[in-house]
């Protein structure tokens, strides 16, 4: 399997939980790196950006308020089949549905606010990293 990359984000509700922590020990846990990170603001313009592809389902408006409302850490993770072992260690969209050991199952509090955001795939992740990091800002 080859060393790939894959994108984070440690969600509001964990940041004002004080789990940023918690969260990439998990991360780290599970056998993958952090080679960018950095606490940022949403604007609204990037939380609408970054989930543009969710624009047309009933709960967009709410996922870019929330997404806004509080700092979050946003990340670049590396491991071997990094995109899926940060999705099976995130655990399912909704924490009553995932995985006991999962981020999500242990930390999230509701299908919305729900602790980190993973790529679903390596092309996503590749559009994921280039809009929030430039290459010089990741370091593996
Ligand atoms: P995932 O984050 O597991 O890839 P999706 O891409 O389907 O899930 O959804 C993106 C984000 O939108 C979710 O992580 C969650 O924060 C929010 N979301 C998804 N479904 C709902 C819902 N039914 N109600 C409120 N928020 C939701
Ligand atoms: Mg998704």
């Amino acid at each position: 399997m080859a060393v790939t990359r894959t994108f984070s984000i440690i969600k509001p509700d964990a940041t004002r939980r004080n789990l940023t922590g918690a969260v990439t020990k998990m991360l780290e846990e599970a056998g993958l790196r952090v080679v960018a990170s950095k606490r940022i603001h949403m604007s609204k313009e990037q939380a609408e950006g970054f989930y543009a592809v969710h624009k047309d389902r009933p709960f967009f408006g709410e996922l870019v308020e929330f997404m806004m409302s509080e700092p979050v850490v946003v990340q670049v993770l590396e491991g071997e089949d990094a995109v899926t072992r940060n999705r099976d260690i995130m655990g399912a969209t909704n924490p009553a549905d995932a995985a006991a050991g999962t981020i999500r199952k242990e930390l999230a509090l509701s299908i919305g606010e729900n602790t980190v955001h993973g790529s679903d795939s390596d092309e996503n992740a590749a559009i994921e990293i280039a809009f929030f990091f430039k290459p010089e800002e990741i370091v593996g």
